[in-house]
Protein backbone atom coordinates (compact mmCIF):
# COMPACT_ATOMS: atom_id res chain seq x y z
CA UNK A 1 0.00 0.00 0.00
CA UNK A 2 1.38 3.08 -0.39
CA UNK A 3 1.67 6.08 1.96
CA UNK A 4 -0.52 8.52 2.56
CA UNK A 5 1.20 12.02 1.92
CA UNK A 6 0.79 15.11 4.13
CA UNK A 7 1.96 17.03 0.83
CA UNK A 8 -0.89 19.57 -0.03
CA UNK A 9 -1.70 21.29 -3.38
CA UNK A 10 -1.98 24.91 -4.23
CA UNK A 11 -5.66 25.82 -2.91
CA UNK A 12 -6.24 27.19 -6.85
CA UNK A 13 -5.68 23.40 -7.78
CA UNK A 14 -7.88 21.65 -5.35
CA UNK A 15 -10.52 23.94 -6.35
CA UNK A 16 -10.14 24.04 -10.44
CA UNK A 17 -11.77 21.98 -12.58
CA UNK A 18 -10.63 18.83 -14.64
CA UNK A 19 -10.82 18.01 -18.24
CA UNK A 20 -11.12 14.67 -19.40
CA UNK A 21 -12.14 14.25 -22.64
CA UNK A 22 -13.48 11.04 -23.58
CA UNK A 23 -10.30 9.94 -25.21
CA UNK A 24 -10.33 5.87 -25.16
CA UNK A 25 -11.55 3.17 -27.64
CA UNK A 26 -11.74 5.90 -30.73
CA UNK A 27 -10.86 3.69 -34.03
CA UNK A 28 -13.61 4.39 -35.29
CA UNK A 29 -14.79 7.45 -37.50
CA UNK A 30 -13.63 10.32 -35.41
CA UNK A 31 -16.39 12.92 -35.39
CA UNK A 32 -16.16 13.53 -32.26
CA UNK A 33 -13.05 16.13 -31.37
CA UNK A 34 -12.56 18.65 -34.52
CA UNK A 35 -9.68 16.76 -35.81
CA UNK A 36 -8.61 16.55 -39.51
CA UNK A 37 -10.16 13.32 -40.43
CA UNK A 38 -7.39 12.13 -43.18
CA UNK A 39 -4.05 13.14 -43.12
CA UNK A 40 -1.75 15.99 -43.06
CA UNK A 41 0.75 16.97 -46.27
CA UNK A 42 1.66 13.84 -47.88
CA UNK A 43 4.82 16.12 -47.28
CA UNK A 44 4.85 16.02 -43.56
CA UNK A 45 4.81 12.32 -43.17
CA UNK A 46 7.89 11.78 -45.60
CA UNK A 47 9.91 15.13 -43.38
CA UNK A 48 9.04 12.35 -40.36
CA UNK A 49 10.38 9.73 -42.25
CA UNK A 50 13.71 11.36 -42.23
CA UNK A 51 13.73 12.19 -38.45
CA UNK A 52 17.62 11.20 -37.81
CA UNK A 53 18.73 9.58 -34.66
CA UNK A 54 21.22 12.48 -34.33
CA UNK A 55 18.25 14.57 -34.65
CA UNK A 56 16.29 12.83 -31.67
CA UNK A 57 19.59 12.94 -28.73
CA UNK A 58 19.42 16.70 -29.48
CA UNK A 59 17.11 19.00 -27.41
CA UNK A 60 14.78 21.02 -29.82
CA UNK A 61 15.64 24.44 -30.93
CA UNK A 62 12.33 26.59 -31.50
CA UNK A 63 14.02 29.94 -32.22
CA UNK A 64 14.49 29.46 -36.26
CA UNK A 65 11.39 27.23 -36.78
CA UNK A 66 10.11 30.29 -34.95
CA UNK A 67 11.38 33.04 -37.32
CA UNK A 68 10.31 31.03 -40.96
CA UNK A 69 6.41 30.97 -39.11
CA UNK A 70 6.43 34.44 -38.01
CA UNK A 71 7.80 35.10 -42.12
CA UNK A 72 4.71 33.22 -43.02
CA UNK A 73 2.43 35.10 -41.10
CA UNK A 74 4.40 38.40 -42.06
CA UNK A 75 5.44 39.16 -38.83
CA UNK A 76 9.11 39.86 -36.74
CA UNK A 77 10.45 36.87 -35.26
CA UNK A 78 9.91 38.57 -31.67
CA UNK A 79 6.11 38.68 -32.49
CA UNK A 80 5.84 35.25 -32.72
CA UNK A 81 5.97 31.96 -30.13
CA UNK A 82 5.57 28.11 -31.19
CA UNK A 83 3.90 26.19 -28.29
CA UNK A 84 3.09 22.83 -27.51
CA UNK A 85 -0.67 23.36 -29.19
CA UNK A 86 -3.20 25.79 -28.36
CA UNK A 87 -3.45 24.64 -24.82
CA UNK A 88 0.17 25.58 -23.73
CA UNK A 89 -0.80 28.85 -25.06
CA UNK A 90 -3.50 29.51 -23.61
CA UNK A 91 -2.28 27.82 -19.71
CA UNK A 92 1.21 30.12 -21.02
CA UNK A 93 -1.01 33.46 -21.00
CA UNK A 94 -2.64 32.64 -17.47
CA UNK A 95 1.28 32.43 -15.89
CA UNK A 96 2.36 35.47 -17.15
CA UNK A 97 -0.71 37.52 -16.81
CA UNK A 98 -2.79 36.31 -14.31
CA UNK A 99 -2.56 36.03 -10.45
CA UNK A 100 -4.79 35.46 -7.72
CA UNK A 101 -7.22 38.75 -7.50
CA UNK A 102 -7.46 39.50 -11.04
CA UNK A 103 -9.83 39.05 -13.32
CA UNK A 104 -10.23 36.93 -16.59
CA UNK A 105 -13.59 37.20 -19.10
CA UNK A 106 -14.60 34.18 -20.95
CA UNK A 107 -18.29 34.12 -23.00
CA UNK A 108 -19.73 30.26 -22.48
CA UNK A 109 -20.32 28.45 -24.29
CA UNK A 110 -17.08 27.62 -25.23
CA UNK A 111 -13.39 25.44 -25.23
CA UNK A 112 -13.43 24.10 -21.33
CA UNK A 113 -9.06 24.76 -21.32
CA UNK A 114 -10.06 28.88 -20.80
CA UNK A 115 -11.71 27.95 -17.06
CA UNK A 116 -9.13 24.93 -16.34
CA UNK A 117 -6.02 27.62 -17.29
CA UNK A 118 -7.79 30.67 -15.64
CA UNK A 119 -8.82 28.99 -12.00
CA UNK A 120 -5.45 27.72 -11.62
CA UNK A 121 -4.22 31.04 -11.18
CA UNK A 122 -7.06 33.14 -9.77
CA UNK A 123 -10.69 32.88 -8.34
CA UNK A 124 -11.52 35.69 -10.69
CA UNK A 125 -13.02 34.02 -13.39
CA UNK A 126 -15.77 35.92 -15.23
CA UNK A 127 -18.18 33.90 -17.52
CA UNK A 128 -20.66 35.71 -19.43
CA UNK A 129 -23.36 33.71 -20.99
CA UNK A 130 -24.50 33.55 -24.62
CA UNK A 131 -28.35 33.43 -25.40
CA UNK A 132 -30.33 30.94 -26.87
CA UNK A 133 -29.02 31.87 -30.37
CA UNK A 134 -25.58 31.42 -29.10
CA UNK A 135 -24.23 34.38 -30.87
CA UNK A 136 -21.27 36.11 -29.46
CA UNK A 137 -22.65 38.56 -26.43
CA UNK A 138 -20.78 41.34 -27.00
CA UNK A 139 -22.24 43.97 -25.24
CA UNK A 140 -22.90 42.63 -22.00
CA UNK A 141 -19.01 41.14 -22.56
CA UNK A 142 -18.12 44.36 -22.84
CA UNK A 143 -19.86 45.45 -19.70
CA UNK A 144 -18.45 42.59 -17.24
CA UNK A 145 -14.78 44.60 -18.14
CA UNK A 146 -13.44 46.13 -15.08
CA UNK A 147 -9.94 47.49 -13.93
CA UNK A 148 -9.27 43.93 -12.60
CA UNK A 149 -9.81 42.21 -15.57
CA UNK A 150 -6.55 41.47 -16.98
CA UNK A 151 -7.49 38.50 -20.15
CA UNK A 152 -10.30 38.14 -21.99
CA UNK A 153 -10.13 34.70 -24.19
CA UNK A 154 -12.35 34.86 -27.40
CA UNK A 155 -12.46 32.21 -30.15
CA UNK A 156 -13.57 32.68 -33.32
CA UNK A 157 -14.72 30.73 -34.54
CA UNK A 158 -15.87 29.30 -31.29
CA UNK A 159 -15.90 25.96 -30.04
CA UNK A 160 -18.83 24.16 -29.83
CA UNK A 161 -20.98 27.02 -31.36
CA UNK A 162 -19.39 27.40 -34.86
CA UNK A 163 -20.40 31.73 -33.95
CA UNK A 164 -17.65 34.16 -35.35
CA UNK A 165 -16.96 37.37 -33.54
CA UNK A 166 -16.33 40.25 -35.84
CA UNK A 167 -13.08 42.27 -36.17
CA UNK A 168 -14.68 45.17 -35.38
CA UNK A 169 -16.16 43.60 -32.09
CA UNK A 170 -12.71 41.96 -31.08
CA UNK A 171 -11.14 45.67 -31.71
CA UNK A 172 -13.43 47.29 -29.80
CA UNK A 173 -12.87 45.05 -26.64
CA UNK A 174 -9.68 45.81 -26.75
CA UNK A 175 -9.29 49.07 -26.70
CA UNK A 176 -12.00 48.82 -23.93
CA UNK A 177 -9.58 47.09 -21.63
CA UNK A 178 -6.15 48.39 -22.10
CA UNK A 179 -4.76 47.10 -19.22
CA UNK A 180 -6.18 43.40 -20.02
CA UNK A 181 -4.42 40.99 -22.83
CA UNK A 182 -6.91 39.81 -25.45
CA UNK A 183 -6.25 36.04 -26.60
CA UNK A 184 -8.25 35.74 -29.85
CA UNK A 185 -7.94 31.98 -30.10
CA UNK A 186 -8.51 30.96 -34.67
CA UNK A 187 -7.85 27.74 -33.98
CA UNK A 188 -10.67 26.80 -36.18
CA UNK A 189 -10.54 30.48 -38.74
CA UNK A 190 -8.99 28.56 -41.86
CA UNK A 191 -12.79 26.90 -42.12
CA UNK A 192 -14.06 31.01 -42.10
CA UNK A 193 -13.85 34.01 -40.53
CA UNK A 194 -12.39 37.08 -40.38
CA UNK A 195 -8.64 37.37 -39.17
CA UNK A 196 -7.33 39.83 -36.78
CA UNK A 197 -3.55 38.88 -37.71
CA UNK A 198 -3.42 42.20 -39.68
CA UNK A 199 -4.18 44.14 -36.81
CA UNK A 200 -1.57 43.23 -34.54
CA UNK A 201 1.27 46.37 -35.10
CA UNK A 202 -1.89 48.67 -34.49
CA UNK A 203 -3.49 46.70 -31.19
CA UNK A 204 -0.63 46.83 -28.16
CA UNK A 205 -2.87 43.91 -26.01
CA UNK A 206 -3.50 41.92 -28.86
CA UNK A 207 -2.44 38.37 -29.10
CA UNK A 208 -3.74 35.69 -31.54
CA UNK A 209 -3.44 31.61 -30.89
CA UNK A 210 -3.08 29.12 -33.92
CA UNK A 211 -3.11 25.90 -33.85
CA UNK A 212 -1.73 23.36 -36.32
CA UNK A 213 -4.15 20.63 -35.18
CA UNK A 214 -7.29 20.97 -37.27
CA UNK A 215 -6.84 22.06 -40.93
CA UNK A 216 -3.30 20.94 -40.92
CA UNK A 217 -4.10 17.89 -39.30
CA UNK A 218 -1.08 17.49 -36.74
CA UNK A 219 -3.25 17.19 -33.23
CA UNK A 220 -0.63 14.36 -32.74
CA UNK A 221 2.69 17.25 -32.87
CA UNK A 222 1.11 18.91 -30.50
CA UNK A 223 2.61 22.77 -31.97
CA UNK A 224 0.47 25.91 -32.28
CA UNK A 225 1.46 29.50 -31.78
CA UNK A 226 0.80 33.09 -30.38
CA UNK A 227 1.16 36.22 -32.40
CA UNK A 228 1.34 39.61 -30.67
CA UNK A 229 2.92 42.29 -29.19
CA UNK A 230 6.53 41.67 -28.86
CA UNK A 231 6.66 43.36 -25.55
CA UNK A 232 3.52 41.38 -24.32
CA UNK A 233 5.43 37.56 -25.67
CA UNK A 234 8.67 38.41 -23.50
CA UNK A 235 6.85 37.45 -20.95
CA UNK A 236 5.32 34.78 -22.64
CA UNK A 237 8.81 33.27 -23.45
CA UNK A 238 9.69 33.33 -19.91
CA UNK A 239 7.19 31.35 -18.57
CA UNK A 240 7.81 28.99 -21.09
CA UNK A 241 10.10 26.07 -21.50
CA UNK A 242 12.48 26.29 -23.87
CA UNK A 243 12.35 22.83 -25.02
CA UNK A 244 8.20 23.27 -25.22
CA UNK A 245 7.97 21.91 -28.74
CA UNK A 246 9.40 18.56 -29.57
CA UNK A 247 11.65 18.05 -32.82
CA UNK A 248 9.88 16.02 -34.97
CA UNK A 249 6.51 19.07 -34.65
CA UNK A 250 9.47 21.30 -35.35
CA UNK A 251 11.19 19.97 -38.15
CA UNK A 252 7.37 19.67 -39.84
CA UNK A 253 5.97 23.35 -39.07
CA UNK A 254 8.06 24.49 -42.11
CA UNK A 255 7.20 22.21 -44.34
CA UNK A 256 3.44 21.61 -43.40
CA UNK A 257 3.43 26.12 -43.78
CA UNK A 258 4.79 25.60 -47.31
CA UNK A 259 2.48 23.09 -48.98
CA UNK A 260 -0.65 25.60 -49.21
CA UNK A 261 -2.24 23.45 -51.80
CA UNK A 262 -2.51 20.84 -48.93
CA UNK A 263 -4.05 23.38 -46.86
CA UNK A 264 -6.52 24.96 -49.57
CA UNK A 265 -7.59 21.26 -50.49
CA UNK A 266 -8.40 20.36 -46.54
CA UNK A 267 -10.53 23.49 -46.56
CA UNK A 268 -12.23 22.86 -49.36
CA UNK A 269 -13.16 19.71 -48.46
CA UNK A 270 -14.57 20.86 -45.61
CA UNK A 271 -16.53 23.78 -46.59
CA UNK A 272 -18.26 21.76 -49.22
CA UNK A 273 -18.59 18.83 -46.56
CA UNK A 274 -20.21 21.49 -44.03
CA UNK A 275 -22.89 22.61 -46.71
CA UNK A 276 -23.64 19.15 -47.43
CA UNK A 277 -24.12 18.45 -43.22
CA UNK A 278 -25.87 21.32 -43.01
CA UNK A 279 -28.12 20.71 -45.85
CA UNK A 280 -28.80 17.08 -44.89
CA UNK A 281 -30.03 18.21 -40.68
CA UNK A 282 -32.31 20.50 -42.32
CA UNK A 283 -33.96 18.23 -44.94
CA UNK A 284 -34.15 15.51 -41.23
CA UNK A 285 -35.53 18.31 -39.94
CA UNK A 286 -32.92 18.66 -37.42
CA UNK A 287 -32.19 22.00 -35.97
CA UNK A 288 -28.36 23.30 -36.00
CA UNK A 289 -26.32 26.23 -35.68
CA UNK A 290 -24.97 27.82 -38.81
CA UNK A 291 -21.21 27.00 -38.26
CA UNK A 292 -17.76 28.66 -39.63
CA UNK A 293 -15.80 26.09 -38.15
CA UNK A 294 -15.08 22.50 -39.09
CA UNK A 295 -18.48 20.88 -37.06
CA UNK A 296 -21.79 21.17 -36.41
CA UNK A 297 -23.78 21.87 -33.15
CA UNK A 298 -27.01 20.33 -34.03
CA UNK A 299 -30.06 20.37 -31.12
CA UNK A 300 -31.28 16.52 -30.24
CA UNK A 301 -32.96 17.12 -27.43
CA UNK A 302 -33.55 14.36 -24.21
CA UNK A 303 -31.98 11.48 -26.64
CA UNK A 304 -28.63 12.94 -27.08
CA UNK A 305 -27.36 9.82 -25.15
CA UNK A 306 -29.22 7.49 -27.02
CA UNK A 307 -27.89 9.50 -30.32
CA UNK A 308 -24.24 9.01 -29.37
CA UNK A 309 -24.70 5.69 -28.21
CA UNK A 310 -26.62 4.50 -31.97
CA UNK A 311 -24.17 6.24 -33.60
CA UNK A 312 -21.29 4.54 -31.80
CA UNK A 313 -22.53 0.96 -33.06
CA UNK A 314 -22.61 2.55 -36.62
CA UNK A 315 -19.08 3.13 -36.02
CA UNK A 316 -19.29 6.69 -36.16
CA UNK A 317 -18.29 9.51 -32.67
CA UNK A 318 -19.98 12.19 -31.72
CA UNK A 319 -19.68 14.37 -28.87
CA UNK A 320 -22.26 15.19 -26.53
CA UNK A 321 -22.32 18.62 -25.88
CA UNK A 322 -25.09 18.80 -23.31
CA UNK A 323 -22.86 19.40 -19.81
CA UNK A 324 -21.83 22.31 -21.31
CA UNK A 325 -23.76 25.84 -20.59
CA UNK A 326 -26.66 26.15 -22.64
CA UNK A 327 -26.50 23.36 -24.40
CA UNK A 328 -28.70 20.40 -22.68
CA UNK A 329 -29.36 18.41 -25.86
CA UNK A 330 -26.62 19.46 -27.86
CA UNK A 331 -24.66 16.87 -29.79
CA UNK A 332 -21.41 18.12 -32.26
CA UNK A 333 -20.31 16.74 -35.34
CA UNK A 334 -17.32 16.74 -37.29
CA UNK A 335 -16.58 17.75 -40.72
CA UNK A 336 -14.22 15.93 -42.60
CA UNK A 337 -13.52 15.11 -46.31
CA UNK A 338 -16.00 14.36 -48.17
CA UNK A 339 -16.40 10.87 -47.91
CA UNK A 340 -16.62 10.94 -44.06
CA UNK A 341 -19.00 13.61 -44.18
CA UNK A 342 -20.81 11.15 -46.45
CA UNK A 343 -20.85 8.34 -43.78
CA UNK A 344 -21.59 10.58 -40.67
CA UNK A 345 -24.25 11.51 -42.23
CA UNK A 346 -25.98 7.84 -43.48
CA UNK A 347 -24.99 6.94 -39.78
CA UNK A 348 -26.86 9.92 -38.79
CA UNK A 349 -30.26 9.04 -40.83
CA UNK A 350 -30.19 5.34 -39.86
CA UNK A 351 -29.40 6.32 -35.82
CA UNK A 352 -32.18 9.25 -35.60
CA UNK A 353 -34.48 6.18 -37.03
CA UNK A 354 -33.53 3.74 -35.23
CA UNK A 355 -33.76 5.77 -31.89
CA UNK A 356 -37.56 6.85 -32.76
CA UNK A 357 -36.13 10.82 -32.55
CA UNK A 358 -38.91 13.44 -33.30
CA UNK A 359 -37.92 17.07 -34.17
CA UNK A 360 -40.46 17.80 -31.88
CA UNK A 361 -38.63 16.58 -28.56
CA UNK A 362 -36.02 19.51 -29.00
CA UNK A 363 -38.84 22.33 -28.60
CA UNK A 364 -38.49 23.68 -31.58
CA UNK A 365 -41.58 24.62 -33.92
CA UNK A 366 -41.80 21.96 -37.14
CA UNK A 367 -40.67 23.91 -40.74
CA UNK A 368 -37.74 25.31 -42.30
CA UNK A 369 -34.73 26.09 -40.30
CA UNK A 370 -33.54 29.69 -39.75
CA UNK A 371 -30.95 30.57 -42.81
CA UNK A 372 -31.98 28.00 -45.06
CA UNK A 373 -32.22 29.90 -48.01
CA UNK A 374 -28.74 31.33 -47.35
CA UNK A 375 -27.24 27.96 -48.17
CA UNK A 376 -26.73 26.12 -50.99
CA UNK A 377 -26.45 22.15 -51.28
CA UNK A 378 -23.61 21.36 -53.76
N1 LIG B 1 -8.83 26.26 -29.04
C1 LIG B 1 -10.03 25.79 -29.37
C2 LIG B 1 -11.16 26.76 -29.56
C3 LIG B 1 -10.23 24.40 -29.51
O1 LIG B 1 -11.43 23.93 -29.80
C4 LIG B 1 -9.13 23.53 -29.34
C5 LIG B 1 -9.22 22.03 -29.53
N2 LIG B 1 -10.27 21.37 -29.15
C6 LIG B 1 -7.91 24.06 -28.99
C7 LIG B 1 -7.79 25.44 -28.87
C8 LIG B 1 -6.74 23.19 -28.69
O2 LIG B 1 -5.86 23.14 -29.74
P1 LIG B 1 -4.47 22.42 -29.65
O3 LIG B 1 -4.61 21.07 -30.21
O4 LIG B 1 -3.56 23.29 -30.48
O5 LIG B 1 -4.02 22.39 -28.22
Amino acid sequence: MTAASEVKPRRAVLEMPEYHPPLAGRELLRLDFNENTFAPSPKVIERLHQVTAEELTKYPERESVEAIAAAHFGLRADQMVLTNGVDEAIHLMCCAFLEEGDEAIICTPTFFMYDVSVRMMTRGLVKVQADETLEFPFERFKAAITERTKLMFIASPNNPTGAVVSREHLLALAEAAPQAALMVDEAYSHFDGESVIGDLDAVPNLVIARTFSKAYGMASLRIGMLAGNAGLLKYVRKVSSPYNINGAALDCLPVALADKDYLAWYVEQVRVGRDRMMAGLRELGVPYFPSHANFVLMKIGPKHKELVAAMRAHGVLLRDRSADPGCNGFVRITIGIEEHVRMGLAALRSSLEEIGWDRRETGEPAGPQPGEDEREFE
